[in-house]
């Protein structure tokens, strides 16, 4: 397999080996091991101190997609409302999601390179009466961070709509309160800023969305359903991962260790040197105005006098893998990921210097 000297790419990131360690162990089963519940119990308190919430939570096998479904599954049937607030792929993406399944989705637009305006979602949102209100807290292929989640979850909360976030590439690297934010469903993936590997998911649930749920009793591998229940009944819908618990709650530990607040620090500080070093060299950002930008991911255009395809093989040339981009990003903007184990300023350096060689 390839490897690079210097990783910068938006997830999955590189698992450090105090993670990577957790894979070591060999567990009996997770289903009959009272150890694997108190691992799991324990894993869901530490995340709500992260997250700052006291809501229920779910973590899940599966890479971040697979609660990304289960949120919509879970909480729409055919013909029921969603709106996606979108200022990006993943934004818009809830709304492709929820129409594969006959959901009347319509979706609140604004460009890529811009944050959505909370006062055009109200409107909408008074006008459609939506069941389910979607957002996305960091786009990561625009590299925006959306600043408004407070206020889209008080609009979620006025016309009675549960409020669905998906934080998967910021919770752990920036400021977030689910509950000041009244998020009902939060999504936070494990190869981002957590540093695992895609193996895990993380879903906040309030007591409104369990009720929602419920009501709409989703069947489904990705189904939200039994969870509820599994700390009490020790019983789980299937085998969970006890490696990947173990490195969930190492990585969750590491934070907390660090202070929520100091890793929030440590995140600005890539972001804004590894912003101020491209702009050294010429780099224009993708995003319209600087503080519209994540601190856990830094998107860049391409310089015209190169293709993504040629810029990308120059940089991997000389040991540096950054993110490309996908729809209509790809080709134009490239990513710089700063996110968990690679918010390091000296990680940064080191990559920004090879992208002012290859680009001189
Ligand atoms: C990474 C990510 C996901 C999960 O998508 P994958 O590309 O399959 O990992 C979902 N939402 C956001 C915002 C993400 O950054």
């Amino acid at each position: 397999m390839e490897r690079y000297r210097i990783g910068l790419v938006p997830g999955p990131v590189s698992v450090p080996p105090e993670i990577r360690a957790a894979w070591d162990y060999d567990y009996a089963s997770s289903d009959l091991e009272d150890e694997f519940f108190s691992l799991y119990n324990d894993t869901q308190e530490l995340t709500r101190k992260i997250l700052r919430t006291q809501n229920d939570i779910v973590i899940t096998s599966g890479e971040a997609m697979s609660i990304l479904w289960a949120s919509l599954k879970c909480t729409l049937k055919p013909g029921e409302k969603l709106l996606a607030v979108s200022s990006g792929l993943f934004g818009e993406g809830f709304a492709d999601m929820a129409r594969t399944f006959g959901v009347n989705a319509e979706v609140c637009a604004f460009d890529y390179d811009d944050v959505p305006d909370p006062e055009k979602v109200r409107e909408h949102a008074r006008k459609f009466q939506p069941k389910v209100i979607t957002a996305v807290h960091c786009e990561t292929p625009s590299g925006t961070l959306t600043p408004c989640l407070a206020e889209l979850g008080e609009i979620a909360h006025e016309v009675g709509a549960l409020f669905v976030v998906d934080f998967v590439s910021s919770a752990g690297g920036c400021e977030l309160d689910v509950d000041a934010c009244s998020i009902d469903i939060g999504l936070l993936g494990c190869q981002k800023v957590l540093s695992l590997t895609p193996c895990l998911s993380v879903s906040t649930i309030s007591p409104r969305a369990w009720e929602v749920i419920e009501g709409v009793n989703y069947a489904g591998y990705e189904s939200y359903n039994s969870w509820r229940e599994v700390p009490a009944k020790h019983y789980m819908p299937y085998t969970h991962d006890w490696q990947a618990v173990n490195a969930l709650n190492i990585s969750l530990n590491m934070i907390l260790r660090e202070g929520v607040s100091e890793a929030v620090t440590r995140h600005k500080n890539a972001a804004e040197l590894c912003r101020a070093l491209g702009r050294d060299m010429g780099l224009k950002l993708y995003p319209k105005h600087e503080e519209f930008c994540s601190p856990t991911v830094t998107a860049f255009y391409v310089p015209e006098k190169f293709t993504w395809p040629e810029l990308d093989s120059l940089l991997r040339e000389k040991g540096l893998a950054v993110g490309g981009n996908y729809g209509v990003l790809a080709g134009k903007v490239f990513r710089v990921g700063h996110m968990g184990s690679q918010a390091d300023n000296d990680l940064v350096r080191e990559g920004m210097s090879i992208i002012r060689e290859v680009i001189a």
